[in-house]
């Protein structure tokens, strides 16, 4: 098998590309990019992309997507692409519309992954991040285990093949496993995930219950947007693993995205720029030592760089937890 295709299964029998290509850029960059990004990383071996409502770009990342196919690089079986249930219709009656609107927008049949963005749901209406006069966030309440019978519906209506969860603590996991009458386990549950936050007991908790962890920020994150904590330290900086990079003659960014799949996580890797698009491509050629593996899980600090401080106080706020 060629390794470029490297796939986990899921708990419902479908299979996910182990590395993805992250695709949200913060809204000063043109829409544009996404999509010439994304033809690029399709053409180049990527078959897992990952976008949500939220980024604002599944216009042209479904555009990419069907260009690819159209033009015989790929099949649509061949693509595996997520979508995200966004804050703000985490009401059950809101969620098949929001779903049917991401498939509008990308001109696609179904999703191959539709997850619930965070747990922390916001006041449904046209704005994304809507707020009080006073800046504050405007909270709804929904009971979780409600949008996730409405997500197995989507999934019961072919509109999305798995369905899953991000952001979600241990406990919120927990609370789906256990909800009476549950029809289909959440396949995965994707977080912040990277060698400062590398979430073992999560991860632990993830494959105890056959949920594969998806890793975003693996490189870091992109330091720049209003969701990032950017007082954080630079983890492609980091010495350790600049160090096991020269040994293996690769790049921090690769012994970052080795380190995930070795661990069985499946990770992504955001690129807007063709050769480093390519780089991340090059995870599949090389391996880390047991005791590189040992060195990096040794750099974990807790650091989080996505730490959605504005969603403090909100019931199902995630990162208060240890996990
Ligand atoms: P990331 O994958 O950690 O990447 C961070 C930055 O690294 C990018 O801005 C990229 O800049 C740079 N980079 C990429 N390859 C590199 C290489 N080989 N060498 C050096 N630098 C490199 O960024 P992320 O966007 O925070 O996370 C990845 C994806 O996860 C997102 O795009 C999104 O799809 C998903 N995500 C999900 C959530 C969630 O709540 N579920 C939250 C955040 C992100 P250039 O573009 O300039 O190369």
């Amino acid at each position: 098998m060629d390794p470029k295709s490297q796939k986990v299964k899921l708990n419902d029998g479908h299979f996910i590309p182990v590395l993805g290509f992250g695709t949200y850029a913060p809204e000063e960059v043109p829409k544009s990019e996404a999509l010439e990004a994304t033809k690029f990383a399709i053409e180049i071996g990527f078959r897992h992309v990952d976008s949500a409502h939220l980024y604002q770009n599944e216009e042209q990342v479904g555009q990419a997507i069907r260009s690819k196919i159209a033009d015989g690089t790929v099949k649509r079986e061949d693509i595996f692409y997520t979508s995200k249930l966004w804050c703000t219709s985490l009401r059950p009656e809101l969620v098949r519309p929001a779903l049917e609107k991401s498939l509008k927008n990308l001109q696609l049949d179904y999703v191959d992954l539709y997850i619930i963005h965070s747990p922390v749901s916001l006041k449904p209406g046209n704005e994304f991040v809507p707020k009080d006069e006073s800046g504050k966030l405007i909270f709804d309440s929904v009971d979780l285990c409600h949008t996730w019978e409405a997500l197995e519906q989507c999934k019961d209506a072919g509109l999305a093949k798995s369905i899953g969860v991000s952001n979600f603590n241990h406990k919120q996991l927990e609370k789906i496993l256990n909800k009476p009458g549950l029809k289909y386990k959440p396949v995965c549950n994707q977080v912040e995930c990277h060698p400062y936050l590398n979430q073992s007991k999560l991860l632990e908790f993830c494959k105890s219950h056959d949920i594969v962890l998806v890793a975003y920020a693996a490189l870091g994150s992109q330091l720049l947007s209003e969701w990032v904590n950017s007082n954080n330290p630079v983890l492609l900086e980091d010495p350790v693993l600049s160090a096991i990079a020269k040994k293996h003659k690769q790049t921090p960014a690769l012994v970052a995205l080795r380190y995930q799949i070795q661990r069985g996580v499946v990770v992504l890797a955001k690129s807007f720029n063709k050769k480093r698009i390519k780089e991340n491509m090059q995870v599949f050629d090389f391996e880390l030592t047991p005791e590189d593996m040992k060195a990096i899980d040794r750099l974990n600090h807790n650091i989080r760089y996505y730490d959605f401080q504005q969603g403090i106080g909100h019931p199902e706020y995630p990162f208060s937890e240890e996990y």
